[in-house]
């Protein structure tokens, strides 16, 4: 039998263990007051389950009456006051339990590491990062002091750290990160690209790729630097990688894309390109952007016969108004009265939507953020598709 089979097996003789342990303890205090103590605790745990914090706050401060030594009484209560937003009582508490002799290691580690939540939560990072850095040395609680350590540098775009933290993440715990480092090189790079430092800005890209050879963003900040730098030949075939690599972000890439055909002179490319588009992408962009160009190459007439053609297929409200846009040249008198009312109605109908939401919390937002403003995922923001979105 090998050695870890052996320890599965332990586990539950421990626990059987412990509580006949707990229960000879048990035997000696008064059975009333054990059973009080029990059901008081699966009464807090109920209110907990119900999200009724008042009452379970209420139940647990009593419990901590009772048998001042019991830490994981404690443990819950902080937990409690800290999602309740009340940081300072969380602060107290916690800070009250770490300085408490005779604690065990074990528990003052946790109580440590819960601390430092309540420093997160209060704003006190700097408080924050040393307590987790301390637990990181200690390798007390190492994996999930990293990930608050990776949240910090997050906050504080500190690239740098949050890179070098994410590596030793994945040394410890054996998990991929690639492609959230992916996005800690594109911060880099487009910082690096902001302050005209275009060399540094490649290199940066050149080690998101190395994390992750699809990295949609990458391929979009590659575009830009050669767009940046007249080269727009080699822009379109950046921005078409960034097209296959993650089609999703379509809305995204298309107008830097479709000023880069047309720099460099190649709008039958961007013809076929968007034309064999439209047969694995459902959202409206590439018609728009093919209506678009058949009306400067053919004229007004191709335009709104492509553009009704294809709205019959993918109903949208952004393709209405497209349409709109391009019928009212034609349309005289009252008629023409009616159109600007539907046209001003499509308009807000358009200005109160959210067009992008969050895959992994549902964060709705009108503009596209990297990083969810709400849950801090990376890349989980896309474009909704729908009739009065993509
Ligand atoms: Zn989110």
């Amino acid at each position: 039998m090998n050695y870890p089979y052996v320890l599965v097996l332990l586990v539950p003789v421990a626990f059987i263990l412990g509580w006949l342990a707990s229960r000879r303890m048990g035997a000696k205090r008064s059975g009333a007051e054990v059973s009080e103590l029990s059901s008081d605790y699966f009464r807090g745990l109920n209110y907990l389950l119900n999200e009724e914090q008042d009452k379970a706050i209420e139940v647990f401060l009593k419990l901590a009456e009772y048998n001042r030594d019991t830490v994981e009484t404690h443990l819950a209560l902080g937990n409690l006051f800290r999602r309740r937003g009340e940081v300072d009582r969380a602060i107290r508490l916690h800070q009250h339990l770490v300085s408490r002799p005779g604690l065990s290691d074990a528990m003052k580690t946790v109580a440590l590491l819960e601390l430092g939540e309540d420093y997160m939560r209060a704003g006190l990072l700097d408080r924050a990062e040393a307590l987790f850095s301390d637990l990181v040395a200690m390798d007390a609680h190492a994996p999930s002091a990293l990930r608050h350590l990776i949240a910090i540098y997050q906050h504080e775009r500190d690239w740098h750290k949050a890179i070098e933290h994410t590596r030793r993440l994945e040394v410890m715990t054996g998990e991929d990160e690639a492609s959230m480092k992916a996005q800690f090189f594109c911060e880099l790079a487009d910082r690096a690209r902001q302050h005209g430092a275009r060399g540094e800005a490649r290199d940066y890209l050149r080690q998101a790729f190395e994390c992750q050879p699809d990295c949609v963003r990458a391929f979009m900040l590659t575009g830009r630097l050669q767009s940046e730098d007249d080269r727009h030949a080699d822009a379109v075939v950046a921005y078409e990688a960034a097209v296959n690599a993650d089609i999703a972000f379509t809305p995204e890439i298309l107008p830097p894309l479709l000023n880069s055909y047309a720099r460099s002179q190649q709008m039958d490319r961007a013809e076929s390109f968007l034309r064999e588009m439209l047969s694995r992408y459902h959202g409206i962009s590439p018609v728009l952007a093919l209506a678009h160009i058949y009306r400067q190459r053919d004229g007004e007439r191709a335009a709104i016969d492509f553009l009704t053609s294809q709205l019959r297929q993918r109903p949208s409200v952004r393709g209405l108004m497209a349409l709109i846009d391009a019928t009212m040249d034609k349309i005289e008198g009252e008629a023409r009265e009616n159109f600007l009312i539907l046209r001003d109605l499509t308009k807000k109908l358009l200005e109160g939507q959210a067009m992008y939401r969050c895959s992994r919390c549902g964060f709705g937002a009108k503009a596209h953020h990297w990083q969810c403003p709400s849950c801090k995922s990376w890349g989980t923001i896309r474009p909704i598709h729908g009739v009065a979105s993509e």
